[in-house]
């Protein structure tokens, strides 16, 4: 099937065309600046149009089955990819306080297609929904029941598309049937999050009632003493002012002032104090997270690496699996600089876990998803 998979911002709009019996790219891009005024697209609906226009002659040789839409938040409704109509599509917009940035673009690129062509079928593929088979006992704050029922409070965790694409790969490489397989995989990019794989499904992960929860990130500070929010507003801070505080400018950012991995990784190779210490932050909160889920999942049989960090920085592997010794972690010098687009083992053969790096591939994952989602309707 040919899908073309549409990852929108409030912002921009990402696009790929897939085929998914190939597993070809044949056209990919970004459309920004909606809505900015200038040059750019005045909205979702006429960046569309510049989609439509920059694919024609493509289109045109071979035109699309379907269109599956990353949606950030499912909330508690939706477990799995589904195809869109109206109702999806205001159930999709009753989630948008859980996730005021996301789910009004994504609706937005979904009414925008549904305008331009109104019989494509079209499939929402959840960031949330891999999680929807945490217990209750990972999922729960320790909060007034009230919250949740009133407001939604709750665990729901995201980067979901990514973990489970990145499960299935890593199970196949080590040929270790899905449902038996338990392991620790960690999505390092410009977010992070980990997530405890049970028998093939999430039973744990970092991030919370929003991707700000868990590690150390590009710019988001992850866990911090939720009391620090309570004295930054008595010190005259806005909601918003923290909201921007910890989102945008903390993580390696707020730690270092980049959050570019490569540019901390050699500062700190230079000597640099400052850099040096931002790795040991993220390194050692990433290390005590993983043990944590070693033992959440009754011992893993893997530790995974994927994204931007975990598939590029081999000085990052190195750092993290040098804080795992407890556990018998222990990486191959030579694996582990290889470079490749190839799922891999990287430890040494005498490690008590294999460590593997499995490219994530979230596209694909949407396009395979939406594929099956329309041949099964
Ligand atoms: P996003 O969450 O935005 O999708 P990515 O998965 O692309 O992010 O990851 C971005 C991170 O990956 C950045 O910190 C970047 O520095 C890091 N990264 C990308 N390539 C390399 C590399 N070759 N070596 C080290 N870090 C890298």
């Amino acid at each position: 099937m040919r899908v073309l998979v549409i990852n929108s911002g409030s912002s921009s709009l990402k696009y790929q065309v897939r085929d998914t019996d190939t597993n070809e790219v044949a056209a990919s891009g970004l459309i920004d600046r909606i809505g900015e005024g200038g040059s750019g697209p005045a909205d979702h609906g006429e960046a569309m149009d510049q989609v439509a226009a920059v694919l024609e002659g493509e289109l045109a040789a071979r035109p699309l089955d379907a269109v599956g839409h990353r949606v950030v938040h499912g909330g508690e409704r939706f477990s799995e990819p589904v195809l869109i109509n109206n109702e999806i599509t205001r159930a999709i917009e009753r989630l948008n306080p859980l996730a005021p940035l996301h789910n009004p673009a994504n609706v937005l690129g979904i009414r925008a297609i549904t305008a331009k062509w109104p019989d494509m079928p079209q499939v929402a593929v959840f960031d949330t929904a891999f999680h929807r088979t945490l217990p209750e006992h990972a999922w729960r704050y320790a909060v007034p029941d009230a919250l949740y029922r009133q407001y939604g409070i709750r665990r729901y965790g995201f980067h979901g598309t990514s973990h489970e694409f990145v499960t299935g790969r890593a199970a196949a490489l080590l040929d270790v049937p899905l449902d038996e397989f338990n392991a620790v995989i960690c999505h390092l990019g410009n977010g992070v999050s980990l997530t405890a794989i049970e028998g093939g499904a999430s039973i744990d992960t970092s991030m919370g009632f929003t991707p700000l929860e868990g590690l150390v990130m590009g710019t988001r500070s992850g866990d911090i003493d939720p009391s620090i929010l309570i004295f930054l507003q008595r010190q005259g801070m806005s909601a918003d002012d923290i909201d921007k505080l910890l989102n945008r400018e903390s993580g390696l950012k707020g730690l270092y002032g980049d959050n570019d991995m490569r540019a901390i990784v050699d500062a700190a190779a230079a000597g640099d104090a400052r850099a040096k210490l931002a790795l040991d932050i993220a390194s050692y909160r990433l290390a005590k997270y993983i043990g944590g889920y070693h033992v959440a999942v009754g011992g893993a049989h893997a530790l995974v690496f994927t994204a931007g960090i975990g598939e590029n920085s081999a000085d990052f592997r190195a750092l993290v699996a040098s804080r795992l010794g407890a556990l018998g972690v222990k990486l191959d010098g030579g694996a582990n600089l290889v470079r490749s687009s190839a799922p891999r083992v990287v430890s040494a053969p005498d490690s008590a876990i294999p460590v593997l790096v499995v490219p994530t591939d979230e596209e694909q994952a949407i396009a395979e998803a939406t594929a099956a989602v329309v041949r099964g309707a």
